[in-house]
């Protein structure tokens, strides 16, 4: 570790990689703290029972050539090196809702999209195509999300404050239509009364372009990155978890480690859940304004979840290149307030892809939504891959529990699943809690709100001179949104026209 850093980040979750490897790659001397013992937040994976599983990436949209994630991926020199697989070309996302058995695809490419849920159903095709222009439309209005570098920012924010299930619902009356293009809602945490129709547009609009998984996990996208951002002469260590800043005058002018070491720095990018930032400041006056931390405490979190890893028998599952969600009501835009009374009200159900077999699945994985209150009275323990505690023996029952009734809702769906788990593992608010640092394990950082887009909004640039923000909670969750989030904060250091150029041109 060196005696000063030009740039200190915090947290190596995707967001703080990419300004990791953007500020390296331009010459700054950048030093990434990592609390955990793994690089990477919520690309993680671990493995138990030999299969590799996941924490925060299932799958990745707008990665083909010429899509901006390609792009993106180009320049920090990693795409060639991904082992990722697309998905069916025709059922990306395969949908069902209440007792209705018929299953919904959702296609890759935006005419087939239209196309093929034109297919089911006949009468909706107008409705379907206006609702496909409507996303590229709205996703046109941030310009990184396309790379249009010659695009402004548009005078007016009107389209934030368009309401998801509303908009859906005045692009088609079919009540099936508008439960399917909301159906894979858990995609963004989606509640009707809030989501904003550009996170629908944003997260879907990715996927529909096209759709990959990653073979053996999301994590390759972390190394891949810690490898290029070594090569540029960057810095970045696990297990130093930062503590609070120490300031000279109003600039931060080093972090201090909960070890209590202290790293000089110029400039500070922080990519920690921003509820940190009461803890970073230690209490200090006058850094940080107290409405704009009472702002940051008062938004809602997105919902958590829980999360089932089902080991198999081999050979007796076939890989499966979709991803199911099912609902098990119509009412798809209020899963997140029923699922307390009807647990699990809905789930998205997948295989994840193996270089084992290009034919079978040597697992089985679920998610679904759990309130934190489920398991507050755990909230003392703490258990991340390689600093593993033992929550308890209820905590075990209880997982067990869940996992169990969730297989059974899953049988109805996967009858092949039946007499063929060997094991099975579970992730609940607290392991994301313990694994992302956010205090109920929220699945996606802030909920965004339409009522009120600019509340839930955080700038890059806060009111400490040398400190920026990064990450989900900046621009949008998800692995586009995330990496446009990091270039976002770079933007605060490198002229927007070169490194907008060098993008491109990479
Ligand atoms: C269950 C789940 C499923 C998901 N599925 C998908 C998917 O299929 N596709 C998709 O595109 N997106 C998915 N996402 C979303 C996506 O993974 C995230 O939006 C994205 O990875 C977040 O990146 P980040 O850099 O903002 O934050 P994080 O990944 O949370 O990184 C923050 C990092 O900061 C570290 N940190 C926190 N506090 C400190 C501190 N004090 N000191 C040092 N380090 C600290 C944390 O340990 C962490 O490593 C999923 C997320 C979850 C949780």
């Amino acid at each position: 570790m060196q005696e000063k850093y030009d740039i200190i980040i915090i947290g190596s979750g995707l967001s703080g990689l990419v300004c990791g490897y953007v500020l390296s790659k331009e010459g700054y001397k950048v030093c990434i703290l990592e609390k955990n013992k793994q690089f990477g937040g919520c690309l993680q994976t671990f493995v138990r029972d030999k299969c590799i599983f996941d924490v925060g990436v299932h799958y990745i949209g707008g990665l083909s050539k010429g899509q901006s994630l390609n792009q993106y991926f180009q320049y920090f020199g990693i795409m060639d090196k991904l082992k990722v697989q697309q998905m069916d070309l025709d059922a990306f996302d395969i949908i069902s809702v209440g007792a209705d058995r018929e299953e919904y695809k959702l296609a890759q490419g935006h005419d087939r999209f239209v196309d093929s849920l034109s297919c089911q159903f006949p009468e909706e095709h107008k409705a379907i195509k206006t609702y496909s222009k409507m996303l590229q439309d709205i996703c046109a209005k941030f310009p990184l999300y396309y790379l249009d570098i010659d695009k402004a920012y548009p005078d007016t924010f009107s389209h934030l404050g368009l309401n998801a299930r509303d908009t859906i619902k005045s692009i088609t009356k079919n009540k099936t239509l508008q439960a399917v293009l909301g159906g894979n809602n858990l995609l963004y945490g989606g509640d009707g009364d809030v989501t904003p129709f550009h996170l629908h547009a944003m997260v879907l609009n990715g996927y529909i372009e096209s759709s990959w998984r990653c073979v053996d996990g999301g994590s390759q996208i972390a190394r891949l990155l810690v490898k290029n951002i070594r090569k540029n002469g960057g810095e970045i260590f696990k297990q130093k978890e930062v503590d609070r800043f120490v300031f000279s005058g109003s600039e931060i002018k080093a972090v201090r480690l909960v070890s209590g070491k202290e790293i000089d720095c110029k400039q500070v990018i922080s990519s920690a859940h921003p509820f940190q930032l009461n803890r970073f400041v230690n209490g200090e006056k006058g850094h940080l304004r107290k409405a704009y931390l009472n702002r940051i405490n008062s938004i809602k979190p997105t919902p958590s979840v829980f999360s089932a890893h089902y080991t198999l028998k081999p050979n007796t599952m076939k890989y499966i290149n979709s991803n199911y969600y099912h609902s098990k009501s119509k009412d798809v835009w209020n899963i997140v307030s029923d699922n307390a009374k009807n647990w699990p009200t809905a789930y998205l159900a997948l295989t994840p892809r193996t270089s084992k077999s290009e034919i079978f699945a040597d697992s089985f994985a679920a998610m679904t939504y759990m309130e934190y209150s489920e398991v507050k009275k755990w909230e003392k323990s703490y258990n991340i891959v390689g600093d593993e505690h033992y929550r308890g023996d209820d905590y075990e029952i209880f997982k067990k529990e869940k996992a169990t009734i969730l297989l059974e809702n899953l049988y109805l769906k996967f009858p092949q699943l039946k007499g063929n788990v060997t094991g099975i593992h579970t992730s609940t608010p607290l392991s994301f809690r313990d694994y992302i640092g956010c205090p109920t394990g929220s699945l996606y950082g802030f909920e965004r709100d339409y009522n009120d887009p600019m509340r839930t909004a955080l700038a890059v640039q806060t009111r400490i001179p040398n400190l920026s923000l990064t990450g989900q909670n900046v621009n949008v969750h998800g692995i586009l949104g995330v990496t446009v989030s990091g270039i976002l904060t770079a933007l605060n250091f490198i002229p927007r026209k070169k490194l907008l150029s060098d993008i491109i041109s990479a």
